[in-house]
Formats: structure tokens, sequence, C-alpha cells
């Protein structure tokens, strides 16, 4: 049977203590045990189904680390505080002094920052190269690496990487593949390609309420019990563990995923399809003159299309502001950074979030000043949010009037 994401989600049955139909929420950070025996077990990690403190887990972070991992096809998962605090434990567990990472180039911001600033601290270095060049990845592997690390579309420019291709290197050299599938929920299951770990923030669009900051890994048993592990793990020790509450709330909002996730890519195809007919500058992967639509045709669950990102370049930093300010004045979204609201948001991710990566660096990968990136909403109806969107266009002079 094909894999679907979704119905893997729904097909998860849940009770509360009391028939609920949600589960409880565990509000506790302490577990009481009738034996001291069984203390100690648990502590030496042999006691399978006691909770001990919820830093180490809780019934609320399992049930929505189940969830996550039926969705990316994973034998478990283990939720976090943020993306950030789930991609920073799965990278030092991974990696230790002397270690080498071969990374995208274009990630987000401050996965980047971590990679490029704080790693080498720990004699952890990376190298950052074209992911969509499998040459010049293997080019890149020296006999110190141990993780290949990319996001299946990436921040901002909507690159994708060739994740089977990635995986059979990785295979080649003994490393682990870690995919970022933030951009992609649904669309693309990186582990059912050959990726090691799957990790996203949950706060773009899995959430999609930008109400809170939230992460997972998801990964095999074995790994994520060595995250968790009470004395070396990298999850257990740093400490990112998210609140029972949020993980409830999470997976309150999870269940509507598939449905946002096909008006999200509903409605970036429309605008993406439209903005490029008008001559603009577009990238969107469903777009046929993105370089890697047929690869991610090829990768994808069709059902959920090519994903509610896009990007547009109106030259100059300055009209990219002009622009942004008046779609928000027109009530179009918000000027905010962060993805998957119920609202279209927009930012200039070269002097946001992506500012931590050096000019000189963003113009060599092709990260330009005029650049906006969107995270298309929800709306109704998106022929009149194109409508208005293209007036302010015009009243900014980025596109002439439509001829009658
Ligand atoms: C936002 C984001 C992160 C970081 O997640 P937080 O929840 O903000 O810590 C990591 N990767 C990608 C692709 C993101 O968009």
């Amino acid at each position: 049977m094909k894999f679907n994401p979704a119905s893997n989600i729904q097909d998860l049955q849940y009770f509360g203590e009391f028939g609920g139909v949600n589960p409880s929420i565990s509000d506790s950070s302490t577990y009481t045990f009738i034996s001291a025996k069984t203390m100690f077990d648990t502590f030496e990690g042999n006691a399978d189904g006691c909770y001990l403190y919820s830093r180490h887990t809780s019934p609320s972070n399992l049930y929505l680390g189940e969830a996550l991992a039926a969705m990316e096809g994973t034998e478990t998962a283990n939720v976090s505080a943020s993306g950030m605090g789930a991609i920073t434990p799965v990278l030092l567990q991974l990696c230790k002094s002397g270690d080498h990472i071969v990374s995208s180039r274009t990630i987000y911001g401050g996965t980047y920052a971590f990679l490029k600033n704080f790693t080498p601290r720990f004699n952890i270095e990376t190298s950052f190269v074209d992911i969509t060049k499998l040459d010049a990845v293997e080019a890149a592997i020296t006999s110190n690496t141990k993780v290949l690390y990319c996001e299946s579309v990436s921040n901002p420019l909507l690159e994708v990487a060739d994740i089977a291709g990635l995986a059979k290197l990785a295979k080649k050299y003994d490393l682990k593949l870690v995919v970022d599938n933030t951009f992609s929920p649904l669309s693309i299951a990186p582990a059912k390609l050959g990726a090691d770990i799957v990790i996203h923030s949950l706060t773009k669009f899995i959430n999609g309420a930008s109400d809170t900051v939230g992460g997972v890994v998801c990964g095999t048993q074995a790994f994520i019990d060595e995250l968790r592990n009470v004395n070396t793990g990298a999850s257990m020790l740093l400490g990112s563990t998210m609140d029972s509450l949020r993980a409830a709330s999470v997976l309150k909002n999870l269940r509507t995923l598939h449905i946002r996730m096909k008006q999200h890519s509903y409605n970036a195809a429309y605008l993406a399809k439209m903005f490029e007919a008008d001559g603009l500058k577009t990238v969107y992967p469903g777009l046929m003159s993105h370089p890697s639509h047929e690869l991610f045709k090829s990768m994808m669950n069709a059902e959920y299309g090519f994903g509610g990102m896009l990007t547009i370049d109106v030259g100059t930093i300055d009209k990219a502001n002009e622009l942004m300010e008046l779609m928000q004045e027109q009530n179009l979204g918000y000027l905010a950074v962060s993805l998957g609201f119920y609202k279209t948001l927009f930012s200039a991710p070269g002097t946001s979030t992506s500012s931590e990566i050096p000019e000189d660096e963003q113009a060599a990968m092709g990260l330009t000043d005029g650049l906006i990136r969107f995270s298309i909403g929800l709306d109704n109806d998106i022929q009149r949010t194109y409508k208005v969107m293209r007036e302010c266009m015009e009243k900014l002079n980025i596109l002439e009037p439509e001829m009658v």
C-alpha cells in the first residue's frame, strides 16, 4: 500500500483517562514509583513504560511524538521545545570533537549560524555545499565526516534536495543523513527516501497557528533512546524539552495538517503561476521553470502539492520593503518572519531570517536583495487576493497596469 502520512496519523487511536476523545494531558513534572527498585531500573533505562521526570519524556509528549513518527514513517520520535532544540542535540549527539559535517549552504539561518559559529568551538567543522550537486557533496566528504545535513526544500531559496541520491552517498560513506523537512510536511517523506533522521520545526506548518515554538526529531528507537539517555543523551542533558500542555495543543492542530497543506499548496501554486505569467522572477517548486520541479515531483505525495512557500524578486530591497508594507496595509498578510500561518506572511530574507549569512555568501547562493519570501495563507478566495496584490505592484511600478 502507498505510504500516506495523513492516513497514518488518522489511524492512531487515543483515549483520555475517562474515555475522552483526546488523550489526557500529563500535567506533572515528576512521577511516583510504587517500588524503589523500579525507580532504580528506570534510571538505568530498563523500565519500559515508566515515567521518570518530564524533561526525559511525558505521556503527552509521547502521544505527539507517536503521531509525528507515523507521519514520517519512522519507528519513533522525540518532541522538543523548538526546531533549534531538535536540530542542535541531533548534531551534537552524532558528532564529537574532530568530526566533520557536510551541509547544504542554503539552510535555515539559525542552523547555519550554529554550524558556522558555534560547533567550531567544539572542533566540529562544517563544509557548506550546493546540495543540488551530488558530485560536490561527495567531493566534500572526508574521512572525518559523520553527517550529511540538508533541508528537503531549502530556506529561503526553495532548492530541492535529492534525498534518495544523498541517502546513497550516506550509505556508501557510512554517514547519517539528517533532513529538516519543515517546508514540506506530508508532501515529502524523507525517511521513506532513505533519510536516517527527519527533523521539523513544529512552529511552522505543523502547528500552523503561530502561537508556539516546537520541534521534533523522527528516527529509529535506538537513536531516540540515545538522545534521551539520562547519562549521555544530548536532548536529555541540554534540556530543550517540550511542555506537556503544549504537546497536547500541537497534537490537536496536527490533525488538520492535511487539509491545511492542500489549501496552502493550492493557493501558492495559483499565485506562483500568475506572478510568473506577469513576468516576475518567481521561484516555486510547482512551476515547470523550477530547476528541481521534476525531482520534487518524483519524491512527492502528490495530493499535498508543492507546498505553501514561494519567492519573488522585485529588484531592490527598497522596492521589496515598500511592497511588503503596502500589502500589509491592504490586509493581504503580515510583514513577519516564520511560516505556515493561516494568513500570508512575507519577509525579505536577506535582511531578516538569513541575515546570519554574510553578504558575499548570500550573493554567491543567489540570495538577492529584492527577494521576498512568502508563506501563502489559507485564503478562501485566492483570485481576489491576487487582484489586490497585483494592484499593489502596479501602484509601486513593479508591474505595468494590465491592458484590457
Ligand atoms: C524555523 C525553522 C527552524 C527553527 O525552528 P524554531 O522552531 O524556530 O526553533 C529550523 N529549520 C527551518 C527550515 C525553519 O524554517
